[in-house]
């Protein structure tokens, strides 16, 4: 059997643009998926490209959130021409509500160039149910993740990447050194080099590999309300609780964070939630149905810092994963780091964060 270049293991956004930057370069690529593409945490999140409250973050958390943020024009542009799938992504600013820190917002914003303006809150979105003095960052920019992850997967088959779809890896093979090859519930297989881009599952995928990797599952549930086009058009954001207006009239409204280990079950208690707070910020979605509830397991990890690295002891193991709230954001920059670690060339990025823990993170 043919055995390719790199065989990635999962495909969430992570996988899928790892695989891209790979397959640029002429590789052969084959990406495996234990059930179907991009149907886990990338499908279920939300899509807004900033991180909530950047300002309570750490460097390491910004500056690949920063560059990933300058890559997604053109990386959307680019998806988008060569497949004809529009994955939604605009900027459509995000408007935050109190209690927030004003003078933390304002510095940060100022060191990193970020717009960031006071503004009432009903000058921005007249439909809020309270007028109160809120902060708007025009910039703040969404893509629709799972339109982008169908691009992103019609891009990698035109690139001829080899998507394996229910084949899950179960066993790494290797002599000390190497991974000589893995098992999956279709048999052994063998490539160059390994990369796990396997979300919530990559700490329980590597096993006695995984070494002090800290990743774990965190649940986020969101309901999705079906209003008008354009009965809301920006990002709001109170405390944490958000709603995402896409285009066609949705409008996403999350989430939790909740540490139940790998269950992805939704509860009344969250949906209750969920609506108590969309309909008291924005009272028109008590006229709107509810058309979906639904739940994803984030890629949790300390302080949301991934880990992009290579395996401290196997030289033809990677690992890109960990990406926690804002995988979706952080992509493009993250499948750039590991290419250029793996073809040695030089980063843009100060990339010692993501190294793999071999003492506690
Ligand atoms: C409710 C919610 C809201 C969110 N909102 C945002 C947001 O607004 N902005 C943002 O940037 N991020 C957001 N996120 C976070 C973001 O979705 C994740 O960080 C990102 O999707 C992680 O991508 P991933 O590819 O690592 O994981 P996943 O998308 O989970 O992909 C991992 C893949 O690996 C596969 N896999 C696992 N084990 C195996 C195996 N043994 N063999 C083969 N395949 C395997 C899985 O089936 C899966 O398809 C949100 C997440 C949630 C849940």
């Amino acid at each position: 059997m043919f055995n390719p270049d790199y065989i990635i293991v999962g495909s969430g956004i992570i996988g899928c643009s790892t695989a891209l930057q790979l397959a640029n370069t002429g590789a052969s690529v084959r990406l495996l998926e234990r059930n179907q593409p991009g149907q886990e945490s990338s499908w279920a999140g939300g899509g807004i490209l900033f991180p909530l409250l950047p300002w309570d973050y750490t460097d390491a958390v910004n500056q690949l959130v920063q560059r990933s943020i300058a890559l997604f024009p053109g990386w959307a542009e680019e998806l988008q021409t060569a497949t004809g799938i529009d994955p939604e992504y605009r900027c459509c600013g995000m408007l935050v509500l109190p209690p927030v820190s004003t003078s933390k917002a304002r510095i940060w914003c100022d060191t990193h160039g970020t717009r960031l303006e006071s503004a009432g809150a009903r000058e921005i979105v007249p439909e809020l149910a309270a007028d109160e003095e809120a902060l708007w960052l025009p910039d703040v920019a969404q893509a629709r993740n799972p339109r982008l992850l169908k691009a992103l997967r019609r891009r990698l088959e035109l690139l001829g990447v080899e998507i394996s779809e229910h084949t899950e890896v179960t066993r790494w093979n290797s002599d000390g050194a190497r991974i000589t090859s893995i098992e999956t519930s279709r048999g052994e297989l063998k490539a160059g080099r390994y990369i796990v881009a396997s979300g919530a599952w990559s700490k329980k995928l590597l096993g006695e590999h995984a070494l002090n990797l800290d990743i774990r599952p965190i649940r986020g549930q969101m309901l999705l309300f079906k209003a008008e086009p354009g009965a809301l058009r920006t990002i709001i954001l109170r405390e944490g609780f958000y709603l995402i207006p896409r285009l066609d009239g949705h409008i996403l409204a999350g989430s939790t964070l909740e540490d139940v280990g790998f269950d992805k079950t939704t509860t009344e208690q969250a949906k209750a939630m969920l609506y108590a707070q969309a309909t008291e910020i924005l009272p028109l979605l008590k006229h709107a149905p509810v058309v979906k509830h639904w739940a994803g397991l984030r890629p949790g990890s300390p302080d949301n810092i991934p880990t992009i690295d290579r395996h401290p002891q196997l030289e033809n193991l990677y690992i890109n994963s960990g990406h926690f709230r804002y995988g979706v954001t952080m992509a493009p920059a993250s499948a750039e780091i590991m290419a250029n670690l793996i073809l040695e060339r030089p980063q843009t990025l100060d990339i010692a964060p993501y190294r793999w823990p071999v003492a506690q993170k």
